[in-house]
């Protein structure tokens, strides 16, 4: 069962077309007009022959193993009830029956060549279909007539059932009549004229029921076409979620992480009992006399310092591992699960080190004129269980000890902070 789904979803894939825009366009072109006009081509046919190929198999498989299964019942049931002779005149071309139904279920176990398949269906459909009526004329009188009957009965099953293409359909109801005449016209207890008669009128019963059958097939197609662009939608909604979630977890201006995300980060690494056991630091970064930067320089250049401070600080960033989120305006929180406080503290000095080297400009800050950047750092050992905002809060007061002691550092939290 397992493996039957697997190879099914490996071998059809027909969702795939809702990424493909002139497939989708035909399928939009084909639910635009009427239902009756419905004609698939090509990739869209291909496709929905794909969709339903595991259902028409299934159909295809239990209908071959239903006709075996008759057919072996009616020729033992003949033995029992008819006379002798009668009935074993039946075995021979009765017996050939069950190994093709079979042979075609056979074939039908797995997807296969498209002209393989039908092949075999048609040219299987024939011997069955074949089979009945010479059982009928083998038995002679009464049964000849009879099993033509079941034949023509028989074929109309398969008609309506088969999901398959109305050219194999046509072909299996041509091959019924054409049986049907052929052997009714050699009947000894017939007037040609009769057979000819009876051929008519099977013949409008199994055209009606071609039409039923076109009638399915077309439904089946629109409730496909209908299911594409269903799903197009549901992913084209779901993709503009995405997009909007990712928006509203991102700083516009940084691109990086916003506060909100951040938010959410440490919630998830803390859980839902608000314990972290594990190691882990946090860098509060903040720029220093940022106002300083803007009064001087003008709003957009303060914008452009923050878009490359932020990029340096992610440069910095174990990927998969670390987050950092622009947490206010010019501050940036850094969170490093998994990380001891000697290399948190030798991170946050190099990425110090790194902003100090980019040497953007910050005219009368600190002497330097470049931008700085100061950062408090606190850790959670192992084992220990703190809650994040309390961590955040060490960090808080461990940058502002950084800036009262001059700027541009680094300093660790000490519990007298
Ligand atoms: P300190 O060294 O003590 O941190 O001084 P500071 O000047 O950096 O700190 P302060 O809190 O006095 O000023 C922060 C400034 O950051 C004030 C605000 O105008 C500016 N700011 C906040 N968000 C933005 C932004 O998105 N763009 C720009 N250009 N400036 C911003
Ligand atoms: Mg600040
Ligand atoms: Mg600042």
């Amino acid at each position: 069962m397992h493996i039957q789904e697997k190879t099914d979803s490996a071998v059809l894939s027909p969702f795939d077309a809702q990424n493909d825009p002139f497939t989708m366009a035909e399928v939009e072109r084909l639910l635009g007009g009427r239902t009756r006009d419905i004609y698939l081509k090509d990739k869209i046919s291909e496709l929905f022959r794909r969709r339903i190929w595991s259902q028409t198999a299934k159909i295809i498989r239990a209908w071959m193993i239903w006709v075996a299964l008759l057919d072996v019942l009616t020729l033992a049931l003949n033995l029992l009830m008819l006379p002798r002779a009668v009935a074993l005149s039946m075995i021979l071309p009765g017996s050939f029956l069950p190994p093709v139904a079979l042979g075609v279920a056979f074939v039908w176990r797995k997807p296969r060549a498209h002209w393989l398949q039908t092949g075999v269906l048609i040219a299987g459909m024939f011997l069955i279909l074949l089979s009945i009526a010479l059982v009928g004329a083998s038995a002679g009188g009464e049964f000849y007539e009879r099993h033509l009957s079941i034949m023509l009965f028989v074929a109309i099953t398969a008609i309506i059932i088969f999901a398959i293409p109305l050219s194999s359909t046509i072909t299996i109801a041509g091959f019924s009549l054409g049986l049907y005449l052929v052997f009714q016209l050699q009947n000894p207890n017939l007037e040609i004229a009769s057979s000819l008669d009876a051929t008519l009128f099977f013949a409008i019963g199994i055209i009606a029921t071609i039409v039923a059958r076109r009638t399915m097939t077309i439904l089946a197609q629109k409730t496909f076409l209908l299911e594409l662009r269903d799903r197009r939608r549901v992913n084209q909604l779901a993709e503009a979620n995405a997009r909007l979630e990712h928006l509203a977890r991102t700083d516009p201006l940084t691109g990086i992480a916003n506060r909100r995300w951040m938010m959410e980060t440490l919630d998830q690494l803390w859980g839902h009992s608000r314990k972290y056991s594990g190691q882990v630091a946090m860098l509060m970064c903040d720029i220093d006399d940022f106002k300083n930067l803007n009064d001087k320089l003008g709003h957009a250049e303060g914008d452009r310092c923050l878009i490359k401070v932020a990029g340096i600080i992610q440069s910095h960033m174990r990927r998969e591992r670390d987050h950092v989120a622009r947490y206010g305006g010019e501050e940036f929180l850094v969170v490093l699960p998994e990380m001891e406080e000697r290399k948190a503290c030798a991170l946050a000095e190099r990425i110090r080190e790194s902003i100090e080297a980019a040497a953007l400009s910050n005219p009368s800050s600190g002497g330097s004129n470049c931008v700085t950047l100061s950062i408090g750092v606190a850790v959670q050992a192992p084992g220990g269980s703190i809650s994040p905002e309390q961590l955040q809060r060490r960090a808080d007061m461990a940058l502002y000890r950084a800036k009262q002691t001059g700027r541009n550092r680094v300093e660790l939290y000490r519990p007298g902070d």
